[in-house]
This record gives C-alpha cells, structure tokens and sequence, in this order.
C-alpha cells in the first residue's frame, strides 16, 4: 500500500503568516525561522503582535478566509486523491488551515492546534509532537505504507529523508544545493510526473 504525503504551506496554498501580513500590513508578522531561529520565540512574538493590533481568532480566520489555494492546488490534490492516499503533514495550526481546507476539499491533515479564550484571544498554541513530520511518516510505515512525500523547506526534509521516496517542490535553491538526493521540481505538471515515477503501485 502507499501513501503520499504533503506538505501545505508552499506546496498547496501561500505561506499563512505571509500572507496574512500582506493582506493586514502587519510587516513584523512576515519574520519566519530565517529571522528568529527559535520557534518558541517566533511563536510568541507572533501571538503578541496579533494581540497588539486587535486580532483574535475570529478576525484572522475571516482574513485567512479570503485568502486561496495556489494555482493548480486543488486540480493537483484531486489527481493525487484519486491514485494515492493523501494526508497532509503541516506545522500550521488547524484553526489556520481550516478556511483553505474547504477550498481544497477537507484533504486528511495533521498539524498543530491553537488555545483560544472565549472572546476569540489566542493565548497559546500547542505543538502535536518534535519532528512531527518523520514521525507522521514512521508511524505509517508501521501500518504497512510506502510512504511518498512532498515539501519545499528545511521544515519537510526529515519527512522526505524517512519516506521511501522524497519530493522537493517549490524549493528554494539553498535547499534544492543542501539536499540534492531529493529531485526538485518547480510545477504540477512534473510533481505528478515525480510522483508516478516514485510509485511501487504504478510502476507494477
Ligand atoms: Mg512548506
């Protein structure tokens, strides 16, 4: 049996934070792990510059809301959906992803989840487990899977390096030169190509 996994941020839909900042001119929310290497760190600046300018979990949910999937996502998903198993392996929250799950048709997705207050304040978020990627494509391997994957950063390789089979899409080229046992491809159209090929199933 195989299964394929995904990354979100990058592969199907814009980056959230990013994006979020474009559409609120937020600018300090467009700091990434580039800029503040620890997470805990970034994560509670993040919280607190959300607090500062009035945005509870309400307002960010309606703003994610207008955001879309990237182009080619959805077509993409449902070709994968029909020939794979899919799930998607994110570091997002799921109070994040789950205005662009709908539009992508409520894809199986594990990720992190936010602690919320009654009046929307989000006062802390809660990470699933360390390495939460590997560790989603081990445990399926323990089921039997050949497992496929697909990411585009430092965030993903862990996952591509446990599977059977890793993808790298939309890499940046530092990542592309750091880790090149993994093919890079840059569109749709070649990730379905690198996904046939990767297939014990297909290939049979
Ligand atoms: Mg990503």
């Amino acid at each position: 049996m195989e299964l394929a996994c995904l990354d979100l941020e990058g592969v199907l839909i814009p980056e959230i934070w990013i994006a979020f900042a474009e559409k609120t001119g937020i600018e300090e929310l467009k700091a990434t792990t580039r800029d503040i290497p620890d997470y805990d760190v970034l994560m509670k600046q993040r919280l607190k510059l959300l607090d500062q300018h009035g945005y509870g979990l309400p307002q960010i949910q309606e703003v994610i809301g207008e955001l879309d999937p990237l182009p080619g996502a959805r077509e993409f998903l449902d070709w994968l959906r029909e020939r794979f198993q899919v799930v998607i392996l994110s570091d997002t929250f799921y109070e994040f992803a789950m205005p662009l799950m709908k539009k992508l048709g409520y894809p199986a997705l594990l990720c992190h989840k936010l602690e919320v207050a009654d009046d929307g304040q989000i006062t802390n978020y809660l990470l699933r487990q360390r390495d939460p990627k590997r560790q989603s494509v081990r445990a399926f391997q323990l089921l039997n899977y050949r497992v496929i994957a697909a990411g585009d950063s430092y965030n993903d390789t862990t996952m591509l390096g446990q599977a059977e089979a890793g993808i790298l899409f939309h890499a940046p080229q530092n990542v592309i030169d750091e880790f090149p046992q993994f093919p890079a491809v840059h569109n749709f159209e070649d990730l379905r190509q690198e996904f046939l090929k990767a297939s014990a199933i297909h290939n049979a």
